[in-house]
């Protein structure tokens, strides 16, 4: 998962809106952050490891002039964690510079990647986004717009790409439209963003999202868009974007992230009810939920936990250590809230179950007589291959345990998720428009055994259950 932001306007001081736009899309990644400018000659590009507010200064962001911008935000989950892998990245089309900002993950691009290296292309990173990037740049076709189409035949899974070429931003999303694509209108100019949220901090205003399999040009004359790969009859947008990724305040299908997990909440109390002094929440990303458990049970919310607002989402930091210190950094128990009291405390999601041991520790040493934990996802059964490091097989934790030794490795006095029913009762889209591989292992966009293999889907007495 990462953020892709881009604008073009010549009243705005473009730079900037992109670096508001990142802003306001850090969540979706927090390990580099890049911008590129053109004033339709000539192309900046600025990228560094670390937060948008970390990688630029008022200094960088005035060198950075023109009237069109991209900007990315990046979350490892192919190709490791440095700075040959930040974006966007800028290739070559016929001699004239074009950037790439990319959020998603493709599924074949180790043959890709070979067949391009044996043509010459020098690869000095290990993403996706570079694969990417050779195929244009080894493109025989005449126009960009060509060039994009011929790749957007060859890479299979998932991407919502930017390019800024000349005065053009190029946008396009895979046919299944895995991950989101939105695009707004500022006063004089157009806005694309992953998501809604970041066009109010640039005075955007939503326009529609790309379509899956669609082609969408904003230049001098305006906007242009084609459909040009069939809109499969399977989509398979994201479940774990309205579940955890996506921010509350962005609006997906014409509905606000918030009052889906409200009702994710609703449904969670509904299926699993149980009694206690006060309903808690792991902020901020539990919050809604909790919300709704408390509304349609009418045991009252309480602030259980506080999170300190410095510390970025510790699932993001790759390596398992930096994770495991993070929550202790991350969360503070509020004692008077909770001490000698029976709590329900819900979470958006139960991924390798190392966050929520730790909070159910914090919680018992704090003197809470009861823990009801209770999960607004379904149990995640399956690794994700198409942008989210939901880790591998071995590592979920509800492929591996039944309930009752979940209950017990988190030491709670009860346990529960929401079902895959309640899920989609919530979201209000057919299941057929969605991706729900991590709970029923049905990827949407077929993974090859090799692939399955790496992440312990498929070892070698064959496929591994899945269905959760
Ligand atoms: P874990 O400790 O692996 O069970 O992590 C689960 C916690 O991380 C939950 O509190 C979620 O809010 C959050 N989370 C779940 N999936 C992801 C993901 N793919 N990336 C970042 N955070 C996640
Ligand atoms: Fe989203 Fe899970 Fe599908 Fe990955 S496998 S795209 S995280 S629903």
């Amino acid at each position: 998962m990462c953020g892709v932001f881009s604008i073009r306007s010549k009243k705005l001081n473009v730079a900037q809106a992109t670096y508001f736009g990142l802003y306001a899309l850090q969540h979706r990644g927090q390990e580099s952050a890049g911008i590129a400018v053109s004033d339709g000659k000539r192309l900046k590009n600025v990228k560094n490891v670390g937060l948008v507010s970390q990688v630029f200064n008022k200094e960088i962001l005035e060198d950075l002039n023109g009237f069109i911008a991209i900007g990315h935000a990046r979350y490892s989950t192919t190709g490791s964690s440095n700075l040959a892998n930040a974006q966007p990245y800028v290739a070559s089309f016929h001699g004239e510079d074009v950037a790439i900002a990319h959020n998603g993950n493709l599924l074949n691009t180790d043959v890709l990647r070979q067949e391009c290296a044996s043509k010459g292309f020098k690869f000095v990173g290990t993403s996706d986004t570079e694969v990417i990037a050779a195929l244009i740049e080894q493109s025989k076709k005449e126009t960009l717009e060509e060039a994009i189409i011929d790749m957007m035949h060859t890479v299979v899974g998932a991407y919502s790409l930017i390019f800024l070429y000349r005065d053009k931003m190029i946008a396009v999303r895979d046919p299944h439209g895995i991950r989101p694509l939105v695009v707004g209108t500022v006063e004089d100019g157009f806005v694309m963003a992953s998501e809604d949220c970041a066009f109010s901090v640039v005075g955007g205003k939503m326009l529609r999202e790309v379509m899956p399999g669609e082609i969408f040009i904003v230049d001098e004359k305006g906007t242009h868009s084609q459909m040009l790969l069939t809109e499969t009859e399977r989509r398979g947008f994201c479940s774990f974007e309205y579940i955890y990724f996506a921010r509350p305040d962005s609006v997906f299908n014409n509905k606000s992230l918030y009052s889906i997990r409200v009702k994710m909440g609703r449904n969670l109390y509904r299926e699993n009810p149980v009694e206690a002094d006060a309903v808690i929440s792991v902020p901020d990303s539990g919050t809604p939920a909790a919300i709704g458990y408390s509304r349609e049970s009418g045991i009252p919310f309480a602030e259980g936990l506080i999170k300190n607002r410095y510390i970025g989402r510790t699932f993001i930091q790759p390596d398992q250590l930096l994770r495991e210190v993070g929550v202790k950094l991350k969360l503070n128990p509020i004692v008077d809230a909770i001490n000698g009291k029976k709590i329900i405390i819900v979470d958006d999601s139960i991924v390798r179950g190392t966050t929520s041991k730790k909070i159910v520790k914090l919680l018992r040493d704090t003197g809470v007589k009861e823990v009801h934990f209770r999960v607004s996802s379904p149990r995640v059964m399956n690794p994700c291959f198409y942008g989210i490091d939901t880790a591998s097989k071995k590592e979920l934790i509800a492929a591996n345990m039944s309930l009752d030794e979940i209950r017990e490795e988190l030491d709670v006095d009860s346990i529960a998720y929401l079902s895959y029913e309640g899920l989609i009762n919530a979201i209000h889209l057919p299941k057929e428009q969605l991706c729900l591989a991590c709970f029923d292992g049905n990827y949407p966009v077929s993974v090859s055994d090799q692939l399955k293999r790496s992440k312990h889907l498929f070892d070698d007495n064959g496929p591994r259950s899945s269905v959760g």
